[in-house]
């Protein structure tokens, strides 16, 4: 499979702050109409739910992507494309902006792989970037998640992480780990340890085994998020692969329940005093470069 780049960067250019995430839906649930054999449904918190069915199976795999970005755009952009990597700026001052690759990306592995796989799985969520308020929400549809047998996620920065552990649980079980080892190594992926997102809390609350997968995006959150396309790619092909390999066993992954240890970790955050800066400066109001990772939980630095 390769990136369809068309399809990427018109994500890209779509405005989805979160809650504000309406023509991301619209886009999303215009694309699927073309995809047979697809039924939805959508809940109070606008989360998309998709189901695949061609062949009647008994369970699936559930892809999640989340439908909100932290950018809010003060006027048009315009994509730069250069040597396999992706930036966005603003035509008018043709200053650097973020690109929304946090999530497009995982949205773009979404839509390609309902497009390509026979049976398949997809719950699109709101307001990821507000603590996973979309996430909570969606946990509630038994229904949806009665026959998944794993969840994955594209939202991850780098190009090499399977996150296992996020939100301060073991989200993914050894059995589905084991299952899929010698693809972590055809793809050159490893466990590695998240802060939050949506898997994080869908397997919490539903004891689904789920993982999140580096995508190639970088330095989301900020004026200068980029997105490498041969990652992008890469991740595409390992999930791609993860399912159909996984296609015909019976086992359903399961975790043992865990008391996830920040119900709502953005609530360190404070977002109710935060307010989005996407003028470039050369200090960036972000954790130390060491870890990276928002909250630090597993840093020893202090900054
Ligand atoms: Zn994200």
């Amino acid at each position: 499979m390769k990136v369809n780049l068309k399809l990427l960067k018109r994500l890209y250019l779509i405005d989805h702050e979160s809650t504000n995430e309406h023509d991301m839906i619209s886009f999303i649930l215009n694309y699927c109409y073309k995809i047979p054999h697809l039924i939805f449904s959508i809940d109070k918190e606008r989360n998309l739910f998709i189901t695949k069915n061609t062949t009647n199976p008994e369970n699936y795999a559930c892809v999640v992507a989340h439908m909100d970005t932290i950018h809010n755009f003060t006027s048009a952009r315009e994509l730069v494309i250069k040597n396999n990597i992706i930036t966005a700026k603003y035509i008018k001052s043709g200053i650097q902006c973020g690109l929304n690759a946090d999530d497009c990306n995982g949205i773009l592995v979404a839509l390609q792989l309902l497009e390509t796989l026979p049976n398949l799985k997809v719950c699109f969520t709101t307001q990821e970037e507000l603590g996973g308020i979309g996430a909570y929400e969606a946990a509630n549809n038994i229904e949806f998640f009665l026959n998944v047998r794993y969840l994955i996620q594209a939202d991850r920065r780098g190009n090499k992480d399977l996150i296992t552990r996020t939100n301060g649980i073991d989200s993914a079980s050894e059995k589905f780990v084991e299952d899929i080892q010698s693809l972590m190594e055809k793809y050159s992926y490893s466990e590695s340890i998240g802060t939050f997102t949506d898997i994080g809390v869908l397997a919490s609350k539903l004891l689904i085994s789920g993982v999140n997968v580096s995508c190639g995006y970088y330095n989301e959150h900020t004026f200068r998020e980029y997105c490498n396309i041969n990652e992008l790619n890469n991740c595409l092909n390992f999930i791609y692969e993860i399912i159909t390999s996984l296609d015909n066993q019976e086992t359903t992954y399961t975790i043992k329940a865990q008391k996830p240890y920040m119900s709502n970790y953005y609530s360190n955050y404070d977002y109710d005093n935060y307010t989005y800066d996407d003028s470039p400066k050369d200090e960036y109001d972000l954790p130390c470069d060491h870890c990276i990772d928002q909250d630090c939980m597993h840093c020893k630095q202090t900054w």
